[in-house]
């Protein structure tokens, strides 16, 4: 039987364990953490967003960066001081902007997280894995100007691309959605992307790792892998600070992490670690609650019920691997939800949370075998870690086990990532 090394319990190296558990593999999985999904994976907007699973490298991009370059209160934070440090993959960003990449990544994204939607379904179906799944669509508000002509153009794209979207006028969301009641001439258009789901990503981490564990997976907690030990061109184990697994195969899963574990290889990942917020605030503080998560573009957050909790997630900043909870950032936030919903009063007992989305240079995942044999990566899925998870590890998966080589897939590290 085969030995797999996955490196990394977050959301992608737990459904990774328990797919190559399901096809006959031995795996271990390590992590530095003690548990599963305490890293990005761990307070993220919640959104199965896989009808609108769209790049960041959009046309509008460039300027919006510009715009709001050093502003703490932009959405969309770009530190100056970050800029060199962003290289070449700043340059690749900036390159995939353009409109024609931009369709064609967000087609090859959607269609993928249809399908990683699929996967997580049969999963559930199956009872191979217990956690709750919430379905009844996405409520996605266009605002400000030409929002009608916007939302329009917008409900095309994402149906040529297999979405089914339902055009609601401002009264028409607010009935749908009472909540929206007070900022209701303000909405253009509101899209309901039927099909979308929610759910916590670190709940079901969890919910993966104990359904791999039941399948033999052994978890290895609170171990940083130090290196990945290859000789005679192969991959042969993994060392520990006060041990070493030998391994038949090795999956980096180590989220914004997964570069540094494998340059000492001569393996490049084009990715790079961007920041967002959340806060987390609990139902019985609130006296309303959504239905189904919404999404504002005008104000650039997502708003998300997940059990007896409410998560408002959002922001982008660039500013390195420092996690540190910026309380400005955390302001923005809760300013932005007040404004979505302005008969809400805000609690004290918000907890603010902050990780790094692991982001490819084109937006892309990395999912993929590499120049090393055995050594394969299911990284850089951006803000999109949740809504891929099922179909990637499905699709590493099936590197690992030689039903494929990938190489012709979207998501092959041997891509342009022009
Ligand atoms: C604010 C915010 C909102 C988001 N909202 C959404 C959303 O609504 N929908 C969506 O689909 N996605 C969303 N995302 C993106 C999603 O959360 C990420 O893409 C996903 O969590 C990445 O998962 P991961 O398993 O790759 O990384 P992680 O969860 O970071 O896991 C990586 C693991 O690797 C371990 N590790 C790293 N290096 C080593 C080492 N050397 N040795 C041992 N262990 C190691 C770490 O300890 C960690 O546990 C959001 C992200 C953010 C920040």
């Amino acid at each position: 039987m085969k030995h797999v090394i996955v490196i990394g319990a977050g959301i992608i190296g737990t459904t990774t364990a328990l797919a190559l558990a399901g096809a006959g593999c031995r795996v271990t999985v390590i992590d530095s953490r003690s548990e599963a999904g305490l890293e990005t994976s761990f307070a993220n907007g919640g959104l199965l967003a896989a009808n609108s699973a769209l790049p960041w490298s959009s046309p509008g991009t460039p300027l919006q960066l510009l715009k709001w370059l050093g502003r703490e209160d932009a959405p969309l934070l770009l530190r100056p001081r970050a800029i060199p440090g962003l290289g070449m993959w700043g340059l690749r960003f900036l390159a995939n902007c353009r409109a024609s990449k931009y369709q064609r990544t967000a087609a090859a994204l959607t269609a993928f997280g249809q399908h990683s939607l699929a996967i997580m379904e049969r999963l559930l179906g199956e009872q191979r894995i217990e956690a709750k799944i919430r379905h009844g669509g996405l409520l996605e508000l266009i605002r400000g100007k030409d929002a009608e002509r916007h939302a329009e153009d917008f409900a095309r794209m994402l149906e040529r691309m297999g979405a089914k979207v339902t055009r609601l006028d401002g009264a028409q969301t607010a009935a749908l959605e009472p909540t929206l009641a007070p900022i209701a001439n303000s909405i253009g258009t509101g899209l309901l992307l039927e099909s979308d789901a929610w759910g916590d990503a670190r709940a079901f981490s969890v919910a993966a790792a104990a359904a791999a564990q039941r399948q033999g997976v052994t978890f290895r907690w609170n171990a940083d892998v130090l290196g990945i030990d290859v000789r005679a061109g192969a991959v042969r184990g993994v060392r520990l600070h006060d041990d070493y697994l030998s391994a038949d195969s090795v999956v980096v899963c180590a989220g914004a992490l997964s570069p540094a574990v494998v340059a000492p290889l001569g393996v490049r990942l084009p990715m790079a670690p961007v920041k967002g917020y959340s806060l987390t605030l609990a139902a019985s503080d609130l006296d309303f609650m959504p239905a189904r998560p919404i999404v504002d573009d005008f104000e650039h957050i997502g708003v998300t019920p997940l059990g007896d909790t409410l998560r408002v997630a959002g922001t982008v900043e660039f500013d390195g691997f420092d996690k540190t909870l910026r309380p400005a950032r955390v302001d923005n936030l809760r300013r932005a939800l007040s404004r979505l919903f302005p008969r809400m009063t805000l609690p004290d007992n918000v907890r603010p949370w902050c990780g790094l989305r692991p982001m490819a240079a084109d937006g892309l995942p990395l999912v993929s075998a590499t120049r090393v044999p055995q050594l394969f990566v299911n990284t850089g899925h951006g803000a999109l870690g949740w809504t891929l998870a099922c179909g990637s590890a499905e699709l590493v998966t099936s590197m690992v086990t030689g039903q494929t080589d990938g190489r012709g897939s979207p998501f092959s590290l041997t891509r342009s990532f022009w």
